[in-house]
């Protein structure tokens, strides 16, 4: 391995928030302004990802952002946001993004999602910023034609606070009770121990510039040395999706954090049973210019390297599972390759109980967060997996003794037609809904009803 090899590669960045907070609209205006603002090539759409180089977001943060100061190349953004597919993408045992915006509607304030989004962000250490949202619908805004939009409330006095301030200080209060020192981000001396809140609207794009420019220098402050990869070394990354391609069977849509997959490598796959071991026949990547979100249309590329979006094609792929890690063989035995890859779906196995509860969940890494979320409120589990209900899961459910376990908690699958009928005709509960906390908080009313019931 030469040093000439070694490079720094764009840091991953998620989305996160409760609903309709604008986490949406706040990637569009990402995009959409970068592409406005710049010339062709002002960013690049990967699958799953979208790249925004570092001249492009200089050009949009003016001052803020001397590309001089930078060697990072600058951010590759997971278009899918929401804390379920930040806790789906896991790299080595960590989170994938290696850092993140928790998007905040400064009208509505903390929401259960911005609490188990924190919850997520806490447990994995991922850094953040705060980009408290809306700010164009509350009173007291002033919009202004350029960022930094802090002219809007620095000095202003106690008395003359506007509806925003207070709830942009009311914000800020929720993040110190949630242990974080936070404050508005021009404040911020050191990006490492507190949080930065960048009010801002995803609407009108103000803001946006900044956040930008304060993800840019948080990582290049503190993240550099993860940034430093080998690009010629073995490719690994995280599958985000399992799809049927026309003409491919079922493919991979996958985030390359570190070296580099070429087409012909031979790659271990994380399934749902052995890993699978296969051969890349093709790698590919949007079309440059294709629309954002109109039906991707690909072209062929002989490799990718870190980091990166790209959809796989190879042969057996039908068992592979969202979440789970794809590394390439080089350089090592495949074996090794295999071992490591089983002990990182170890990882994520989950205590499982004699008696308890059964869980399915669509992803491993939304198995992890339930599983960590039963534990916390001490619902035992009996059988933890990622997949659809099956006939099966409703036998299992049904061997627990105590009636309060003969269920299963479905987080984001579907049940099977079959697995419908023996529901049907058994005594197993199902509970499933795509908000954790809220499959927890309805299996608990239940177990409280059953107890009253039962008295
Ligand atoms: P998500 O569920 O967090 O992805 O939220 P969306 O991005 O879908 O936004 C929810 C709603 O809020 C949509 O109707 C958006 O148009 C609206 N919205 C999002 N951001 C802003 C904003 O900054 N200002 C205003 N006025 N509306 C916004």
């Amino acid at each position: 391995m030469s040093d000439q090899a070694n490079s720094l590669r764009t840091p991953i960045v998620a989305v996160l928030g409760h609903v309709d907070h604008g986490k949406t609209s706040l990637l569009d205006k990402i995009r959409g302004s970068a592409v406005s603002d710049g010339e062709a090539g002002a960013i690049t759409q990967h699958i799953g990802a979208t790249a925004v180089p570092l001249e492009t977001i200089s050009e949009m943060a003016g001052s803020l952002v001397q590309p001089t100061d930078f060697d990072l190349p600058g951010l590759l953004f997971i278009d899918t946001p929401g804390h379920h597919s930040f806790s789906t993408l896991r790299a080595r045992g960590g989170a994938l993004a290696d850092i993140a915006i928790l998007v905040v509607d400064v009208n509505d304030g903390f929401q259960p999602q911005t609490e188990e989004a924190i919850d997520i962000l806490q447990r994995t250490g991922t850094p953040f910023v705060v980009a408290a949202n809306k700010v164009d619908t509350t009173p007291g805004w002033n919009p202004v034609e350029d960022s930094p939009i802090k002219p809007s409330y620095d000095g202003q006095s106690d008395s003359a606070r506007s509806r925003l301030d207070e709830n942009l200080y009311e914000l800020i209060g929720q993040l110190s009770d949630r242990d974080f020192s936070a404050d508005f981000y021009w404040r911020v001396q050191n990006f490492q121990n507190n949080i930065g809140v960048v009010p801002c609207s995803a609407l009108t794009g103000e803001g946006v510039p900044d956040i930008l420019a304060v993800l840019m220098g948080l990582s290049q402050r503190f993240m550099k040395a993860e940034m430093e990869i080998d690009v010629e070394g073995p490719g690994e990354g995280t599958v985000l999706e399992v799809k049927d391609q026309q003409g491919f069977g079922a493919t991979l849509d996958v985030v390359v954090y570190d070296g580099i997959i070429r087409e012909g490598d031979t790659i271990v796959v994380g399934a749902s049973d052995e890993p699978i071991v296969t051969e890349v026949r093709a790698l590919l990547q949007p079309r440059p210019n294709a629309e954002i979100r109109v039906e991707k249309r690909f072209e062929r590329v002989e490799s990718v390297g870190a980091a990166a979006g790209v959809k796989i094609a190879a042969p057996d792929l039908d068992k592979a599972i969202a979440g789970a890690p794809v590394r390439v063989v080089r350089d090592r035995s495949e074996d090794e390759v295999i071992a490591e890859v089983k002990a990182e779906l170890a990882e994520i196995e989950v205590d499982t109980q004699e008696e308890g509860v059964v869980v399915k969940a669509d992803t491993l890494g939304s198995l992890e967060a339930m599983a960590n979320a039963l534990e916390e409120a001490e619902i035992p589990i009996l059988r933890a997996e990622v997949g659809d209900i099956a006939p099966r899961d409703v036998a299992v459910a049904g061997t627990a003794r105590e009636v309060e376990n003969k269920t299963i908690l479905g987080f984001n699958v579907d049940v099977l037609p079959n697995a419908e009928r023996e529901l049907e005709q058994s005594d197993v509960r199902l509970f499933d809904d795509d908000v954790i906390y809220q499959l927890v908080e309805e299996y608990d009313e239940y177990v409280e009803e059953m107890k009253r019931s039962q008295q």
